[in-house]
């Protein structure tokens, strides 16, 4: 018996209708009736293309108003007191964005990164005594909506022991698995529930199996799982790993007592040594097409490895949830047809899963055997493009020297240099590079981008922006400005439309949180840099004032967390295309007489694999790359970088290892508590520690940015410090960030005072 499935269809609509149905409902135009209609609408539409498509089941619970691990929140009634007693969706909402029931402020919940992806997850808050109640479900009229439809039905659930590990313990410290119990008791009722229901197949996602997981967490789960199992009158489970392989974890997972496992096929051939394994009634899903990654997959490889291992019982997916993919590919008229050929989007990839099951059923069927061959002839042309392989690039490869990797002298000279060249005061201010990205910026852009405007009146309106925000920094006494990327639509996808083998796309989006999308551009080819990318805006900003002008650039393990890989080489390879490309555009600034550039980092952390054994070999080549990028610059220049992320304890070497001149991190939410391990290990260079959150529209005063310098000068030797806010401000308006930097600025003057 051979079934086909996904583990999820992405939530956004082809149209992006989710993003614009959430943003109507929160500013009021739309009342929650009419979002509760657009949310059927898509999922209804969602279903229509699994089942078009031929797939088996469609996937019912995937659907979310904001995030599939608040929804279990709100279903086990996990809400902190501080967002009221009444879960429902605007009691999601709140949590989410941070409001109490009285429409008072009150700290939304966490969000963090769902494992080694881009998408966010509000993280739940557990207290110590919790108590799990069935609270807020639309989970069943969600069912009931696709029987309506005639779809088979196999519904998702993130599984109990992802939940608790994602959670995290509000208050006081405490072991969670202790809240274990009674999270299986909830989850047995929802899927007795489920089964009353008439629901036949649960996917129950637990995708921190691949991950090191302690012992009493492997344990737990057996506890667990045969806690769920035992006597009730529950649906099957399809128990869902993804984004790696199981490991240390797959003896545990053979000994759960559920019908069916699924594996990730993409990420990891372990289940090739698996599948023998299993219990020929149990069900086996191989996730087999790419559920992060956009490549049109070579179904003919696909069919021959499934029939070199075959099986009775097995199920054909995607490796993980299609949640991580753009809609739909025939949206996008602007992308080339070579390109497009190489392409799969959700909706192509349920029909490449439903081909593959034909694939194995019906082998000689004709009209199949040319979908298979159009799918080998679209991999090989690919592989074989001169758009792809450039000679040039593979000897640039070849070329690379350690040499290349390694600034002229230390640190401590450089500096002096620096100090000479730049005579900068002592708590040199500057911000992270964007200014307020307003209205009239956006419409420029978009006038230019539709042709309805020509290059020079671009250019000569995007200078007079650029001369605004400068005069604006003078007035404020800032030391070190910035031309504030106006020009930039996007940190990485403005590199993505100016490197030669990369494009993007125009509907390309991907959900990142709520209804935040962002559109990751392809690297498809080998990368080139036809002409300088931004020499030309740094160049005119440095013309137009005396103080130095900082040159913004993202770096290449930036780019290449924040856009889909090739799949035919290794990432580590892509990372230094990418260092080579920048690093003639640092040459070039450098040339062009700009004496600072900053090279943004701020994915370094993110790219970390999900294993700790692979993170040396990670830290290694992702060090390198923005070495290869930034050492081209002789002593005079100044080279920043740029970090917007938390934890830095477990990778400090590796920042050090970067060996930035400056570089600014996000630290004032945590009072500056991240600096100790700055301290502790010593770190050699430059930094500047944010003084002020620019998530927030507060204005921190002068004494309260002045109070988290001391702070950080009792951390690190003042004669290092730098002062500027946490993180680009283009999200911020002009008030705003006037009014904070100006305190910031006043701020720097006393600490220099009292320093001198
Ligand atoms: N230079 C970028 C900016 O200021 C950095 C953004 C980021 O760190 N995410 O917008
Ligand atoms: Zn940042």
């Amino acid at each position: 018996m051979i079934k086909t499935h996904i583990l999820g269809f992405p939530r956004l609509g082809p149209q992006r209708e989710y993003k614009k149905a959430l943003e109507a409902y929160w500013s009021g135009q739309i009342d929650a009736a009419q979002l509760q209609a657009q949310g059927a609408a898509i999922r209804q539409a969602n279903w229509r293309v699994q089942a078009e498509a031929g797939l088996d089941y469609v996937t019912v619970g995937d659907f979310a108003w904001y995030d599939h691990i608040l929804n279990i929140s709100l279903l086990a009634g996990v809400v902190p007191t501080r967002f009221g007693a009444n879960p429902d969706l605007d009691t999601m909402f709140r949590m989410a964005r941070g409001r109490a029931p009285q429409g008072k402020d009150a700290p939304a919940c966490a969000m963090t990164k769902w494992f080694n992806t881009n998408y966010h997850y509000i993280v739940p808050e557990l207290r110590a005594q919790q108590e799990f109640k069935m609270a807020y479900v639309p989970l069943l009229d969600e069912v009931q909506e696709a029987k309506e439809q005639g779809h088979d039905v196999k519904v998702v659930l993130t599984g109990p022991m992802t939940y608790l590990w994602l959670a995290k313990c509000a208050g006081q410290q405490f072991n969670k698995l202790d809240l274990l119990e009674g999270l299986t008791v909830l989850y047995g009722q929802v899927l007795a529930m489920l089964a009353k229901a008439g629901v036949a197949w649960v996917q129950m996602d637990e995708p921190i199996l691949v991950l090191d997981l302690p012992n009493a967490w492997q344990t737990a789960f057996k506890t667990a799982y045969n806690q769920l199992t035992d006597g009730h009158q529950i649906p099957a489970i399809l128990l869902t790993t993804y984004f790696g392989d199981l490991q240390d974890n797959s003896d545990l997972v053979r000994d759960l007592p559920v019908q069916g496992i699924h594996l990730d096929a993409v990420h990891s051939d372990e289940w090739k040594r698996l599948a023998p394994q299993l219990p020929e009634r149990q069900i086996l899903s191989l996730g087999l097409i790419d559920g992060r990654n956009v490549w049109r997959a070579d179904l003919a490889a696909k069919l021959k490895a499934l029939n070199a291992h075959a099986r009775a019982n097995l199920w054909i997916g995607s490796s993980c949830s299609l949640l991580h993919c753009p809609v739909d590919l025939d949206n996008e008229p602007d992308l080339d047809e070579e390109l497009k050929q190489w392409l799969a989007f959700a909706k192509q990839k349920c029909h490449e899963i439903a081909f593959l099951g034909q694939g194995l059923m019906q082998p000689d069927e004709p009209d199949l055997h040319q979908t298979i061959t159009a799918s080998v002839q679209a991999v090989q042309a690919r592989r074989n493009s001169s758009r792809i392989h450039k000679p040039e690039v593979a000897a640039r490869l070849d070329g690379i020297t350690d040499a290349m990797m390694h600034r002229k002298s230390k640190f401590v000279q450089r500096a002096q240099i620096q100090k000479q060249t730049l005579k900068l005061p002592p708590f040199p201010t500057t911000s992270i590079g964007s200014f307020p990205q307003t209205t009239a910026i956006r419409q420029l852009r978009s006038k230019f981008k539709r042709g309805a405007m020509p290059k020079s009146d671009y250019v000569q309106a995007m200078q007079a922006e650029i001369k605004e925000i400068i005069n604006r920094q003078e007035a404020m006494h800032l030391d070190v400005l910035v031309h504030g990327e106006p020009e930039r639509n996007d940190m990485v996808e403005y590199f993505g439309e100016l490197l030669d083998g990369m494009a993007v796309t125009t509907k390309g989006w991907v959900q990142s949180y709520g209804s935040r999308c962002v559109k990751p551009p392809l690297i498809y080819g080998d990368i080139t840099r036809p002409k300088p990318m931004t020499v030309a805006w740094s160049t005119y900003a440095q013309s137009i004032t005396k103080q130095p002008m900082k040159a913004m650039l993202t770096g290449p393990i930036t780019i290449l967390c924040w856009s889909f890989v090739r799949d035919d080489i290794a990432r580590a390879q892509t990372a230094r295309q990418l260092a080579l490309v920048l690093r003639d555009e640092v040459a070039d600034l450098e040339q062009n007489d700009l004496r600072i550039i900053q090279i943004d980092e701020p994915a370094l952390r993110e790219g970390l694999p999900l294993r700790r054994r692979d993170w040396p070999h990670y830290l290694t080549w992702a060090v390198n790359a923005f070495r290869l990028a930034a050492c081209v610059a002789a002593d005079a220049t100044q080279i920043h970088s740029h970090m917007c992320y938390s934890e830095f304890n477990d990778i400090i070497e590796a920042i050090a290892a970067l060996d930035a001149d400056v570089i600014s991190i996000e630290c004032s939410r945590s009072n500056m508590e991240l600096l100790d391990v700055f301290d502790q290990f010593k770190y050699p260079n430059d930094i500047g520690p944010g003084v002020y959150d620019i998530h927030s529209p507060l204005v921190p005063s002068a004494d309260t940015i002045e109070a988290l310098l001391q702070r950080a000068a009792a951390k690190i030797p003042p004669a290092r410090l730098w002062v500027n806010p946490d993180c680009g401000l283009k999200t911020r308006n002009w008030a705003e960030c006037t009014a904070a930097l100006k305190n910031m600025v006043v701020a720097a003057e006393r600490m220099r005072r009292q320093y001198a």
